[in-house]
C-alpha cells in the first residue's frame, strides 16, 4: 500500500532521491534533512502506515531490527557517545510526516539536541487510575 500524496512513500520507494544509508526489500534508511545531530537518520518502511498503531506486527518487528542494525553502523562510523531512538505518533507528540518512521539520533557529549523533558511526579491518584484502566 502506498499513498500517492505521501513524500516518505516516494522517498522510501526511490521516486525521490535521498541520502540512503541502508536499504532492503521492506525498508529504506535515509539521512534526515533537518538533523538534530550529525548522522540523524530515519527508518522508513516502503509501505505506507501512518503511525505505530497502524503498523502490522511483522513490519514493527522488522523495523526495530533495522533500527538496531543501522544505529550500530552509525555508531561505529561516526564514533558517537550515545544514541536516541525516537518515534513520534500524532501532532501532539511532534509527528509532522504521517508515514511511520523511526528517528535514529546519534548523541555527542555536549551536543545541543533538545531531546528531554522535565520530570513530573507520579501521584497515587494517577497511579491507581492508570493501573485500573490498564487492567494491570
Ligand atoms: P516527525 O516530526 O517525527 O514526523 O519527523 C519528520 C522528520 O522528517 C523531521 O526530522 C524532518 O526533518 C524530516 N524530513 C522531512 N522531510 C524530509 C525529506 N524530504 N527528507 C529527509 N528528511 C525529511
Ligand atoms: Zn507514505
Amino acid at each position: 500500500m502506498k499513498d500517492v500524496d505521501c513524500i516518505f512513500c516516494k522517498i522510501a520507494n526511490g521516486e525521490i532521491p535521498s541520502a540512503t544509508v541502508y536499504e532492503d526489500e521492506d525498508f529504506r534508511v535515509i539521512l534526515d534533512l533537518g538533523p538534530a545531530t550529525k548522522g540523524h537518520a530515519l527508518v522508513l518502511p516502503k509501505e505506507h502506515w501512518a503511525n505505530l498503531f497502524e503498523l502490522p506486527d511483522e513490519v514493527a518487528q522488522k523495523g526495530i531490527l533495522v533500527a538496531k542494525k543501522v544505529a550500530g553502523k552509525l555508531r561505529d562510523a561516526l564514533g558517537c557517545d550515545g544514541f536516541n531512538i525516537v518515534q513520534n505518533n500524532g501532532t501532539a507528540a511532534g509527528q509532522t510526516v504521517f508515514h511511520f518512521h523511526i528517528h535514529l539520533i546519534p548523541r555527542y557529549e555536549n551536543d545541543q539536541a533538545g531531546i528531554s523533558w522535565t520530570p513530573g511526579t507520579l501521584t497515587e491518584e494517577d497511579k491507581k487510575e492508570i493501573l485500573s484502566k490498564m487492567d494491570a
